[in-house]
Order: structure tokens, then sequence, then C-alpha cells
């Protein structure tokens, strides 16, 4: 069943825990998805990138979405991550994601403002919810530190001015983490996350929260974050796990390479607290 992400970040929000979201980018990834958000009996943030087209084309990215999200036994929300273009966003709009993400966070205020209204626009006529970034979550591997990386903190000034122009229904904010694996660890500034929970009314997620370390990501899903990205440490663990088996063939290796990506999302569940989405 596909729903939006409205129900789920509302929970999120008033109970003090977080979704994972990680990214597919073939049928094996988002089935290992789909057996997790079941054997745990909990909603599942199933997401594709628009950068991940190089990995899977758009038109099977649809495809694939949208069979597994009907045909789960627990409800889904199949989310558009980092979608750039407004025709692409569009796109999966008419073709059955229940949520997008429009990134403008690199662009500046105004600009980023305009193009998330003309998304959020489309998307509330068409039961479609949106989520967009403000400041800017950099890349981990130019990450060396809270003053020296390419990320741009969120203020909370911007992040109201931000919200109440644009209805978007959830907001990115970049507080330390940055996408990717890190060069450095990574420090996250807990208190600006508490200014934003308390001014923000609209559910805050994050991006970049691969090897953030589990102290701090179990701090933000229960500080006021409502959806944690760990893409990186999904496809990871898969490939860890094929590593370290001693398998035969391809059929092996597949299976491995599917339980290394399941661990690594029930590990995520566990840490985020989402089981207090069913108290
Ligand atoms: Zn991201």
């Amino acid at each position: 069943m596909i729903i939006t992400s409205t129900e789920l970040y509302k929970a999120a929000r008033s109970k003090n825990f977080a979704f994972p979201a990680a990214n597919y980018v073939d049928p094996l990834s988002a089935s290992a998805h789909v057996e997790v958000a079941e054997e745990l009996n909990l909603p599942l943030i199933l997401a594709f990138a628009q950068v991940h087209q190089k990995y899977l084309d758009y038109d099977e990215a649809i495809e694939i979405g949208n069979y597994y999200a009907r045909k789960a036994k627990v409800p889904v929300v199949l989310h558009l991550d980092h979608g750039v273009d407004r025709e692409f966003i569009f796109k999966a709009i008419d073709s059955g994601f229940s949520s997008v993400m429009i990134d403008a966070s690199s662009e500046s205020l105004d600009e980023n403002i305009r193009r998330t209204k003309e998304i959020v626009k489309y998307a509330h006529l068409r039961g479609v919810t949106v989520e967009a970034e403000i400041g800017h979550v950099g890349e981990g591997s130019q990450y060396e530190g809270k003053d020296s990386s390419n990320n741009i903190y969120t203020t909370v000034e911007e992040a109201d001015i931000f919200t109440k122009e644009t209805e978007v229904d959830s907001l990115a904010v970049s507080i330390g983490t940055a996408h990717g694996a890190y060069k450095g660890v990574p420090v996250i500034d807990f208190q600006r996350l508490a200014e934003l929970r308390a001014a923000i009314d609209t559910p805050l997620v994050l991006h970049g929260g691969s090897s953030s370390g589990d102290e701090n990501l179990h701090r933000c899903a229960t500080g006021g974050i409502s959806k944690i990205n760990i893409y990186t440490d999904f496809v990871l663990g898969a490939y860890n796990k094929l590593k370290d088996s001693n398998c035969q063939d391809y059929f092996q290796a597949r299976q491995a390479m599917k339980d290394g990506m399941k661990e690594c999302l029930k590990h995520y569940y566990k840490l985020f607290d989402t089981e207090k989405y069913k108290a």
C-alpha cells in the first residue's frame, strides 16, 4: 500500500523517533527494504534518487518502485530523493510516487523558494508530499570538521521563512552531516537541531546519516529528526557481507548482499526507535 509521508512524520515528530531511508538501485535492494519492513511490521520509505539513473534507468526505477510498494504488506512511501529537474519530478508525481524531494539547496534562498513552491503546487494538487532542503548538506569526501567542509548550516530564521513561504511537508536541514563516507568524524550541532525543532512546525529530516556514528544518529532521531537517510551504509552493508562470505555462485553472492542490506536497515530501525510508531 502506497501512502504519503504526512502521517509517518507526524507520528515520528510527536513520539520522538525517526524512519530510516535508503535508496534502491535495483530489484534486489528494493526487495531487501520491503522484507525488513514486513518482518518488523513497520512502514517503509522506499526511495529512488535522480542521480542513480546511472545504475537504473528511470522508467525501470518507476516500475520497480511501484511493483514493490504496491505488493508490500506494510505502508510504503514511494519517494523521489534529490529531484533536481522540474520535468523529472513532475514525471515521478505522475507515475505513482507519493513523495518527492526538490533539491535546490545550492541556489540562493529566493531561488530555492521559487523552485520549491512550483513543485509544491503541482504535488499538492495531486496528493503528493514534498521535501526540500535549505542550508546545504555537502559531500563527506570533502568533510574535515565543522569549519572545513562545503556544508552550509541551516539557520532558524531561514527555515522559518522557507517553510512558511513554500508550505513544504518536510524540511532537510544541514546540522553537520554530509553525504557519503567521511574523511573526519562529523560534529553534529545538537543545539541548532533543538532550536530548529522548537521553532519550526514542519517535520525535519536529515541527509548524510551514513557513518555519522550511532550515538549521534540516535540523538538526532530522538531529538527532532523524523527521517534519516542512510543509503551509503546500506550499500556498504551489501558489499561488506559479500566480501566476508564464502559464496560459490551468483545466487549465493546475491543472497549475501541482500542479507547485508537487511542487517543494516534493521540496525537503523532499532537505533532510530522506529518501533515507537506502534506504541
Ligand atoms: Zn541527500
